[in-house]
């Protein structure tokens, strides 16, 4: 009888299990600063070297361990959290799992030092994929010191998939600051190659989250707090104007996790439906609090996602919470005092909290605008009275509109004397605006309606194209360069693709932690624009690998920058700029594919408009 079943052998299966905990350098990092905090550690550094491949050094002054206990935690499924099957339900420390150890021990050159407050001396292990090579007294601070060399020196398949050592940084940086956050009362440092990343002392939240987001970010944050008997929600959350284009500053916690829950997310997002615009994101830091009965953190080994037991209770209260501090607007009250603002306050009481917020929002965006996107090329305005002449009889049969609006029209001959040279755009008549947001034009036969934003993207979009094709997009240098407060995996994005922002217009100079200078942008781009613009770009940049991957978001970054060079939503032109704009409209080439998919124009033909009102 053959046997075909065997059991692994404990090397093996702890490599497997590392598979699931140990992914990079900085999962690495927030398994041992678990372990530090579950410590009751008030003083943890962490320090790294090539991004984490080199070495990853966690130090901290918990209550260590003795040397049995040492050994023992180097054991799969060894941990002194839980007891039995009981002690799930009530999970009230960050591990309890037992595998975090072992796993990462398995993978790396390892070496834990540790000494409890007591004893005389402390106690060093030496692992070497996962086999201990030696045990020794050793003398120390009491607390714990472990590190982890040459990760992944054994798993050449996982080291492959290792980013450069900047990103890992970045992401070692990143998860250091969830951290930080979580407890304001111990102290957190972060060196990488020997520089100072972060440091902070012990403090309370709001200091904490100055220090770790960014004094300019967390001045718009506002605080909120919500309790019940058996669920509270507290924490800050940005206004509608403090935005972002990815979830890295939404720092969420449950009972002290850091946790990435979508129902958690999901709750926040709700609260903020219509005040921010779909893609962004708010800063929040917020911090959950129920039972440890209601929820179960045993879901996933990284412990990032959780259960509820009242899932919709839980939902309901996180997104009550939020939007009972949006409703009551306190950047209003900020901005009120600190300017004589120009917001219609005294309509704020007839309208919905969405509406509300939706006005203080638009308020923040109405600052001197500049038009300069649009080249001062002398203005064709086509008379709108001259094209009032009766229809020609060049009707052409109804075909696609999209292709309609996209080619221009030749069977038309407008009414405007310059037309002989105009292009289809520039021969319209312009009626005038609607709702500030559309331009509406005619043709002897056509009524055409343009949606501004989009028309005026699609023109940027298509010069920064030629620019870039041209050797780069036109940068402008900044007179007095501004800083913007990022993610440390953002910060890590702008000096790996240095040369590629450059071609498209960015000077980014790192100031520091996770600030950045910007020096110069896009000349297009309208100064209130640059940080949103900077950080989304940056954002895109973040999931990029390589600089062979930039070439293929090309498009994407470009649409991005157009996107941003124009303004949004409602805003009224006057007829000489929309004439400018329909001439630059001509320009363009809209037969190539727009990168948002949008349509620019809508024609409605006389002939529509006689069936509808029945005159046909
Ligand atoms: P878990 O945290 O799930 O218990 P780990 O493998 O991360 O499992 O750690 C195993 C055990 O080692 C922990 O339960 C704890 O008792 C001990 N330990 C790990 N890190 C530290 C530390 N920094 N200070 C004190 N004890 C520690
Ligand atoms: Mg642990």
């Amino acid at each position: 009888m053959s046997h075909r079943i065997i059991i692994l052998p404990e090397t093996l299966t702890n490599k497997i299990a590392a598979g699931e905990v140990v992914e990079r350098p900085s999962s690495v990092i927030k398994e041992l600063i678990e372990n530090s905090l579950d410590a009751g550690a008030t003083d943890i550094s962490v320090e790294i070297s090539a991004g984490g491949r080199r070495l990853i050094r966690v130090t901290d002054n918990g209550h260590g361990m003795s040397r049995d206990d040492a050994l023992l935690s180097l054991e799969r499924h060894a941990t002194s959290k839980i007891r039995n099957e009981d002690d799930l339900d009530g999970i009230l420390t960050l591990g309890f799992r037992g595998e975090a150890l072992p796993s990462i021990a398995s993978v790396s050159r390892f070496s834990l030092a540790t000494r409890e407050p007591g004893a005389t001396e402390g106690t060093e292990i030496i692992v070497e994929g996962g086999r201990v090579r030696d045990v020794r007294a050793c003398g120390m601070a009491s607390g714990t010191v472990i590190s982890v060399e040459q990760i992944f020196f054994n798993i050449p398949a996982r080291l492959k998939f290792m980013k450069s050592a900047e990103t890992e940084a970045g992401h070692v940086a990143d998860v250091v600051s969830q951290m930080a956050v979580s407890r304001p009362a111990v102290a957190f440092s972060c060196i990488s190659d020997g520089r100072d990343v972060l440091k902070v002392q012990r403090s309370d939240l709001q200091r904490r989250l100055s220090q770790v987001v960014g004094k300019d970010t967390s001045a718009q944050l506002y605080e909120v707090c919500h309790d019940d008997d058996n669920l509270s929600v507290s924490g800050f959350v940005s206004g509608p104007s403090l935005v972002r284009s990815g979830l890295q500053t939404m720092y969420t916690y449950i009972n002290g996790r850091y946790v990435r829950d979508k129902v958690v997310q999901h709750a926040i997002m709700h609260a903020y439906r219509g005040v921010i615009d779909r893609g962004r994101y708010p800063v929040v830091a917020l911090f959950i609090e129920l039972p440890a009965g209601d929820v179960d953190v045993n879901v996933h080994p990284t412990k990032h996602e959780v259960r509820f037991r009242r899932q919709s209770v839980v939902h309901d209260f996180i997104k009550g919470a939020v939007e009972e501090l949006l409703s009551r607007s306190p950047w209003l009250i900020n901005r009120a005092a600190s300017q004589t603002s120009q917001t219609s306050q005294t309509s704020q009481t007839s309208l919905s909290y969405r509406e509300r917020i939706a006005a203080a929002a638009q308020a923040s965006l109405d600052m001197p605008r500049r038009e300069s996107h649009l080249s001062p090329a002398s203005p064709t305005l086509p008379s709108a009275a001259s094209d009032r002449a009766e229809p020609t009889a060049s009707l052409s049969p109804a075909t696609d509109k999209g292709a309609r609006a996209a080619e221009p029209d030749t069977h038309f001959t407008s009414g405007n004397p310059d037309s002989g040279e105009a292009g289809y755009f520039s021969s319209l008549g312009i009626i005038g605006q609607f709702h500030s947001e559309y331009i509406l034009c005619q043709s002897a036969s056509e009524l055409v309606i343009i949606d501004q934003h989009a028309a005026s993207e699609r023109v940027a979009y298509q010069r920064l194209k030629e620019q870039f094709f041209a050797g780069g997009v036109e940068s402008q240098r900044s007179l007095f360069p501004d800083t913007v407060e990022l993610s440390f995996s953002e910060v890590a994005a702008a000096s790996r693709f240095h040369n590629e922002l450059a071609a498209i217009g960015f000077e980014l100079e790192p100031f520091g932690g996770n600030t950045l200078i910007i020096s110069a942008v896009p000349r297009l781009i309208s100064e209130k624009n640059v940080f949103n613009l900077v950080r989304d770009i940056l954002a895109d940049l973040v999931r990029l690998g390589t600089s062979a991957a930039f070439q293929n978001i090309i498009d994407a970054l470009l649409s991005r920058i157009a996107c941003h060079s124009v303004v949004r939503g409602v805003h009224t032109l006057e007829n000489r700029q929309i004439g400018e704009l329909l001439k630059n409209m001509d320009e363009t080439d809209f037969a190539a594919s727009c990168p948002h998919g949008r349509p620019v124009s809508h024609v409605i033909k006389l002939q529509e408009l006689e069936k509808i009102f029945k005159r046909t």
